[in-house]
């Protein structure tokens, strides 16, 4: 073969080289094209989705719903098909106790025990409640909790237990209709509903969307029962789906009359009322059994001081990282900040010397003259808890006058 020829069929191999590490890029280059448009269809696929979810979630048949969008009427998940909770005879009996510790549960095996509080008072058999609804319900009103440092669905929990514990230890089964104690216990569950962890002062002051809504008429309180409605409104969720229009009236009438008497700005008017009631009390009598009502939830909602020192103790910490939230949210927007909320000014046992002194005491105080074992199991842990924070108090003070004279 002539050098010509060689140098040809050189260049044609070249050529037919480089035009086939063309196409291999081409071909690698489209590959990658493919693959990046399957992405692309993935995604818009998943975007797809997430819009028609977030779709759905809107078209909920509250008209004011702003829970936020992750945030759902439905539980997130549904009931397991087995028993996976099992209470033991031992926990169920320590249930009805102010005693009992509520730290010790997880959100499920909470759940368990309100359960059972709904079955073992009766409510499940005479209402005719669904237990698969109630299962549901519960999932939904856990969802529906916030994870605050102290109004968080823990707090739910302990009111609810408190009350148990009041209907079992002051026998309010043989003083109330089966009705209200329905209505006590439900009040008790959703009382906090969706608390955002900063209280009425601040939704006023900032004027937020809650107290635009409401007017600044107890704007968390009508909202936590406007939630509550709103749980109850979906059918998979309705506890009430088997009671007659009257009964159902008659038990929302009872329930928004009992969360919006939660409102710590309305105690003095509702404890005032009671004690003129109480001058002559009548069980009989309709207005005097919607106080005692209203009492009693109020004294479950504010109870951690009757538990002991190490269940109480506590919540007082989670209470005051929610009230320091608040507090430098206010500094922060250069709203008024409340002393009892300002962390350079209140300390534990400052902050519940007071209102063990002046709230606590005097209601458990008006609500013995009824009930008398309230005394023993309540009012005596109330009285040690005072004379314990005034000991820490003293302690608190002997410190600061040490150092203020170091200096
Ligand atoms: P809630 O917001 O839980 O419906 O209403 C009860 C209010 O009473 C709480 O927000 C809180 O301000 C007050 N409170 C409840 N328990 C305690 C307590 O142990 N100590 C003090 N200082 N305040 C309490
Ligand atoms: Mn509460």
């Amino acid at each position: 073969m002539c050098w010509e020829g060689t140098f040809k069929i050189n260049e044609l191999k070249t050529e037919v080289t480089n035009h086939l590490a063309m196409l291999e890029k081409r071909f690698e280059l489209e590959g990658l094209k493919v693959v990046e448009i399957e992405k692309c269809k993935s995604d818009i696929k998943k975007m797809r989705e997430e819009m028609a979810s977030r779709n759905n979630r809107t078209t909920c048949p509250c008209k004011y719903s702003f829970l936020d969008n992750n945030r759902k009427l439905m539980p997130q998940r549904d009931v397991p098909a087995y028993p996976k909770y099992m209470l033991s005879q031992e926990t169920i009996d320590a249930l009805r106790k102010p005693t009992f510790d509520v730290w010790l549960w997880e959100p499920n095996e909470m759940l368990s025990c309100l359960e059972h509080m709904y079955h073992d008072l009766g409510l499940v058999k005479d209402f005719n409640i669904n237990p698969i609804t109630l299962k549901r319900w519960l999932l939904c009103i856990h969802d529906n909790y916030r994870d605050n440092p102290f109004h968080n669905f823990r707090h739910c929990f302990c009111v609810t237990q408190m009350m148990y514990c009041m209907i079992s230890l002051c026998f309010l089964q043989e003083k109330f209709s089966q009705m209200d104690i329905l209505v006590l216990m439900t009040a008790a569950i959703c009382h906090d509903l969706d608390h955002p962890g900063y209280n009425n002062t601040y939704q006023i002051n900032a004027r937020t969307e809650l107290a635009i809504r409401y007017n600044d008429i107890s704007p968390l309180e009508n909202h936590h029962c406007a939630v509550a409605f709103q749980i109850i409104s979906q059918p998979e969720c309705n506890i009430f789906s088997n009671v007659t229009t009257e009964d159902f009236k008659k038990i929302r009438q009872g329930i928004i009359t009992l969360i919006l008497a939660t409102d710590m700005a309305r105690h003095a008017e509702i404890l005032d009322s009671f004690k003129e009631k109480m001058e002559n009390f009548d069980y009989t009598n309709e207005e005097h059994m919607i106080y005692l009502k209203m009492i009693l939830i109020k004294c479950c909602d504010i109870s951690n001081e009757v538990r002991p020192m190490e269940v109480a103790e506590p919540w007082v910490d989670c209470l005051l990282e929610e009230y320091f939230m608040q507090s430098d949210r206010e500094k922060s927007e250069g709203l008024p900040v409340a002393p009892f909320m300002d962390r350079d000014k209140v300390t534990k046992p400052t902050a519940q010397i007071g209102f063990i002194k002046f709230v606590l005491i005097p209601m458990f105080e008006t609500v013995t003259k009824l009930f008398p074992m309230v005394e023993e199991l309540m009012l005596q842990p109330l009285w040690e808890s005072k004379n314990r924070y005034e000991e820490l108090k003293k302690i608190d003070d002997a410190k600061k006058k040490a150092i203020y004279e170091e200096n």
